[in-house]
């Protein structure tokens, strides 16, 4: 008789994977396993990687590779059925490749991929091990991704595994000449082109060239915008009032367009992800994001009408940081493979 099934979870990014394993009973075991992303070089490279942090994984868990009953991978990538469609922050040899069939052949293992918005989704619904509804996660960084997990604890990625992408909805703001901003997917007016750090060089760079802020230490300072946008959180945490507007601007918004997505999703449970959820100021920041939810949303998805002291709708921060993507990957591995 075979051992009891592991499952593996692999989040790929574009510096480093970051992989876990868990047993049968769905408990990690032994911490995270980190190896070096070598995606740039084609997805052949990163397998050598994948590999090495199987390897190790197996050794920590005390089991061998023909133990392990499913491999869970994310990619910082829009992707259906195991192929990456575009847009792709890795090497180009990726887009259009059946990676999981390729990684399967190689290992003998089944493999499943996702996002890493998916997959951070899911490990955050995991963590939350007694939580049964359903869980928003949406994740400002670079740009503004999300995920979506039906109550139960099954990821919803739509019929071709494009759905969620939270970040292009469409929000009715407008800068101060009337224009909509463009966002980096080609459309304009996208949440994503308000509520990211894309979001945030732009509209410090507006901000800067204003009389009020003419005398502000970043108009003296030395550097690139970049530079400076990188900035905006420490002077944000230190009272900064134009760093203040800025992320107060972004938390609204955001807030708005979530009031949006709960009355399509009604999904219970919001879960802000991304760097913000290490800030020292993110507890003003989510009172900003409910401000503008609360704007936008229905009484509701606020309180329930038949027991007003219940809300219909919670917000957390994640909780799962780097790990959550390869933990939900792990677990989405178990659900599939078990
Ligand atoms: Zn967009």
């Amino acid at each position: 008789m075979s051992k009891p099934k592991h499952f593996v979870g692999l989040d790929i990014g574009g510096s480093t994977i970051k992989s876990v394993i868990i047993d049968p009973t769905g408990k990690q075991v032994g911490g995270i396993v980190e190896v070096k992303s070598l995606v740039k070089n084609g997805f052949e490279a990163t397998f050598g990687q994948l590999d090495i942090a199987i390897s190790e994984l197996c050794e920590n868990a005390g089991i061998t590779v023909e133990d392990i009953g499913g491999i869970g991978l994310d990619v910082p990538a829009p992707s259906s059925n195991g192929v990456i469609w575009g847009r792709a922050n890795l090497g180009q040899d990726w887009v259009g490749t059946d990676i999981c069939t390729k990684l399967r052949e190689r290992t003998g293992i089944p493999v499943t991929m996702t996002n890493d918005c998916n997959a951070a989704a899911v490990g955050e619904y995991a963590i939350r091990n007694k939580h049964l509804g359903g869980l928003l996660l949406v994740a400002p960084g670079t740009g503004l991704g999300g995920g979506f997990v039906l109550p139960g604890g099954h990821l919803y990625e739509g019929a071709n595994g494009l759905a969620l992408e939270v970040g292009h909805i469409s929000v009715p703001f407008r800068e101060d000449d009337g224009s909509l901003p463009n966002c980096t997917c080609g459309l304009t007016g996208c949440m994503e082109a308000w509520v990211s750090l894309v979001a945030l060089r732009r509209r410090l760079r507006i901000e800067l060239g204003k009389p009020e802020w003419e005398f502000h230490d970043l108009n003296s300072a030395a550097g690139t915008i970049e530079e400076k946008a990188f900035q905006l959180r420490t002077l944000a945490e230190n009272g900064d009032a134009l760093a203040i507007s800025l992320f107060k601007q972004q938390g609204h918004i955001l807030g708005y367009g979530i009031a949006d997505l709960v009355r399509v999703f009604d999904p219970g449970l919001i879960v802000l992800g991304g760097g913000l959820a290490e800030a020292k100021f993110r507890d003003q920041f989510l009172d900003w994001v409910k401000e503008g939810f609360n704007d936008r949303a229905w009484s509701v998805y606020r309180h329930s009408p038949i027991e007003p002291e219940k809300s219909t709708t919670d917000f957390e921060w994640a909780e799962g940081g780097d790990a959550a993507a390869s933990i939900g990957m792990a677990y989405t591995a178990r659900e599939l493979f078990a």
